[in-house]
């Protein structure tokens, strides 16, 4: 069995809808298929959305990566695909993951300040910058590893868990229990 990489860069032809459960509805839909295709296929790697701009890696069996590169390489939902890196690979180096789904976070935006790079633009990655991507990939934290869309975050927005306004009101409230809780106290 001959194993291989590749990593690409290509632009969004859809428009960013509202992010839903954390993620932009057309990403959610790739990725959701991408996982089904590269778990059976033994695919592993990463996806990177920002921007409006992807940057994919995937390595695995040669055979497979070419077939889902052909479909990727049809797909309208892209176009002005670039292939960055296409060569024979010696061991995995990912495991466990079909598909990786990591937004522009926080690694992405020092990877690029650290680069001199305004914008996410895959397209004119040089090679070294092609492996540092691949690296956050590889070393993205759990929470960045996506077991269903829902659990991604796009590119540039905050988690969701709390809105600031909503957090401030929790404190606040919480603040004047307490107040409340040491006047009933005090007058017993
Ligand atoms: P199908 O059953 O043909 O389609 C699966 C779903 O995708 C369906 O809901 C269908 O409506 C939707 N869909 C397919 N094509 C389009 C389209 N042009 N516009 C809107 N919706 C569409 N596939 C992989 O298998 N592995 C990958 O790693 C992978 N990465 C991708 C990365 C990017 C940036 C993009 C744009 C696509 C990627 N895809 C990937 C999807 C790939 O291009 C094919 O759509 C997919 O592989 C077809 O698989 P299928 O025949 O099993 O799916």
């Amino acid at each position: 069995m001959t194993l291989m990489r590749l990593a690409y860069a290509s632009e969004a032809t859809f428009e960013a809808k509202p992010v839903e459960k954390g993620i932009e509805p057309h990403v959610a839909r790739i990725l959701m298929t991408s996982r089904k295709n590269n778990t059976s296929d033994q695919l592993v790697g990463g996806l990177y959305y920002g921007n409006n701009r992807f940057f994919q890696y995937l390595e695995g069996e040669e055979d497979a990566i070419r077939r889902t590169y052909e479909r990727i390489l049809k797909d309208e939902r892209h176009r002005n695909v670039v292939t960055l890196i296409e060569e024979p690979l010696p061991n995995r180096t990912i495991s466990n993951w079909s598909m990786k789904y990591v937004p522009l976070s926080r690694d992405v935006r020092k990877f690029l300040d650290q680069q001199g790079l305004g914008s996410f633009e895959p397209a004119s990655f040089t090679s070294s910058q092609c492996e540092k991507m691949i690296e956050l990939i590889r070393n993205s934290s759990q929470d960045q590893k996506l077991g269903t869309p829902g659990d991604a975050q796009p590119a540039g927005d905050k988690p969701q868990v709390l809105s600031g306004g909503l957090k401030v009101g929790v404190i606040v409230a919480g603040l004047c229990l307490l107040g409340a809780l040491v006047i009933a106290g005090s007058m017993l």
